[in-house]
């Protein structure tokens, strides 16, 4: 997971993501602070190697936790794509994007939306980034269950290109 909940004494926990974290923020810094799923609230530790891109992991077994079920299986690939995903989506909007949240979770359609855009005017763009063959039934009843539920576009993310359905 490339987001969690900072949580310290005396202050509203807050969501912050790896990619502005490691634009910002010493190494040190971020080791020394208290980190929570926003899903399950269970204690999450930041993963910073040299390799791979920075990220979030939980502590103990996250079984019982909704971004196990309700989210793509998480390689570096998927971490990856849905980085880059949000990336576009709020390069694709420009002026326009008042917010850009990663792994965002909508409990109606229980899914979590790897990146969501909140517009300026309100319109909320969410992106899934799909590495394994998705089947063309089930692209568009996932894209239908966005688009009915609640009032959002789901675009899909290839490695080199974001297309918009729906
Ligand atoms: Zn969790």
């Amino acid at each position: 997971m490339i987001s969690a909940l900072l949580v310290r004494e005396g202050q509203e926990p807050k969501v912050l993501d790896m990619p502005y974290l490691r634009a910002r923020r010493a190494r040190a810094e971020i080791t020394a602070q208290q980190w929570q799923c926003k899903f399950c609230g269970k204690a999450m530790s930041p993963r910073m190697g040299a390799i791979r891109a920075w990220y979030f992991a939980h502590r103990s077994e996250p079984s019982e936790c909704p971004f196990e079920t309700e989210s793509e299986r998480e390689s570096p690939q998927h971490q990856a794509l849905k980085r880059a995903a949000g990336e576009a989506l709020k390069h694709h909007f420009g002026d326009q994007v008042d917010s850009l949240e990663y792994e965002v979770r909508f409990p109606n359609i229980r899914r979590i939306a790897d990146a969501v855009v909140t517009l300026k005017d309100g319109l909320r763009v969410a992106v899934e980034a799909q590495l394994s063959p998705l089947t063309l039934p089930r692209l568009q009843e996932r894209t239908h269950a966005y688009l009915i539920r609640i009032p959002i576009n789901l675009c899909r993310a290839a490695t080199s290109e974001i297309r918009c359905v729906g």
